[in-house]
Order: C-alpha cells, then structure tokens, then sequence
C-alpha cells in the first residue's frame, strides 16, 4: 500500500510516518529529510536549496518531482512508500498521481494531520536544542505554516475528490494518534 500522509510542519508526520514505516514494513519517503540531506553532505543542489529550506518556502516542483522518481520506479519500494511532507501543491498531487499510474501503482489513502499554529509553536519552544533544526525558529514555523496553508487546500480537496482523504486530530497524543492511523492501516 502507498499512503500520502500530510499536514502543517511541526504537526508531528515525520514521527507517525516512522512508526507506521516500522509497523506495516512500509518505507517512509520524506522530501524534506532528503533535501537536508543534500544540504548536509554540502551537495551543488544542498548548496541551491539551503536558503530556500531556511527561510521557509518551498523548493521548486521540478526539485522535488525529480527526486521521487527514483524511489516509485524502484521495485524494493513498490506499493510500499508513505509519501512525507509530499505532495505540497497541487501540481505535486496530480504529478504523483501521474508517475504512480506510470509504474503500475496507486495512493490507497492520504491523511491530513489537522493542528493549529498555536500547538504547533508551544511544540517548537518545548523542542530541546538537541532535536532542533536550522528551520526551527519561532518566525520561521510562522512562514512555513503559511506555506503550508496556502499551497495545501487544493491538495485536500484534490484527495477528497478522489474519496481518498482521512482526516485525523493531531492535536491528539502521539500513542492516540498511532492507534488511529494503524486502525485505518488494518482495515484496508
Ligand atoms: P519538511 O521536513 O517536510 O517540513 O520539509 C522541510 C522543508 O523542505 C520545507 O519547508 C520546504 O522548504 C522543503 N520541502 C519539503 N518537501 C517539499 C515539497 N514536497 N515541495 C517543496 N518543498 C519541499
């Protein structure tokens, strides 16, 4: 199974992602752990894209489309990716739509995370320094979250349209949160 798993940076998706990677043998997909990685290993495009990332905007289409590829035209991730923190857009979501088709494959289900600016700041000031990131600041989750809005609502209605979209409270504790999404997983 393939699942889209969206919703504002800092709503906690990376850490639902990971465990539902681990529970169901899937494999977690993050565009934006792959474009850090780039900027950690000091990269030509890690050297492009880091001001974009650190100021909170998104990374062109044509960036990110070109790095799934990879992974959805690999057979060792066939009908086993959780798409994370992708797609952003709608050109993204009809993009996805287009290569999966491409390869034989398709979105079962894409859960939109729902959590307010307001949580999503106490989580970042509660954050020790350790598990900071460079982006993590107060003013940036303001810009990333508005990002986020802006880009995000023809995503939901594109997966509401299809009678893909599952909603889930990510105000909910992480444990409440787990045990809905595997819910979900298992009654597919
Ligand atoms: P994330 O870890 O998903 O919050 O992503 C961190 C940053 O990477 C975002 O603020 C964007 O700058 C960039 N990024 C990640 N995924 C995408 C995407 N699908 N499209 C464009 N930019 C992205």
């Amino acid at each position: 199974m393939n699942l889209v798993i969206f919703g504002p940076p800092g709503a906690g998706k990376g850490t639902q992602s990971s465990f539902i990677a681990k529970k169901f043998n899937l494999y977690q997909l993050s565009t934006g752990e792959l474009l850090r990685n780039e900027i950690k290993n000091n990269t030509k495009l890690g050297k492009k894209i880091s001001s974009i990332i650190n100021s909170g905007n998104l990374v062109s289409n044509e960036l990110v489309d070109g790095l799934i590829e990879k992974y959805i035209s690999d057979r060792t991730y066939q009908n086993k990716i959780i798409f994370d923190g992708y797609p952003r857009n709608l050109i993204q979501a009809q993009n996805l739509n287009d290569l999966l088709n491409k390869y034989n494959q398709k979105i079962h289900f894409a859960l939109r995370l729902t959590v307010s600016l307001d949580t999503i700041i106490k989580r970042i000031k509660e954050r020790s320094t350790l598990e900071k990131r460079e982006d993590d600041s107060e003013e940036i989750a303001i810009k990333r979250y508005k990002t986020y809005e802006k880009n995000i609502k023809s995503v939901i209605d594109f997966y509401k349209q299809s009678n893909l979209l599952k909603v889930i409270n990510g105000e909910a504790s992480i444990i409440e949160i787990n045990s809905e999404i595997s819910a979900l997983i298992e009654s597919i």
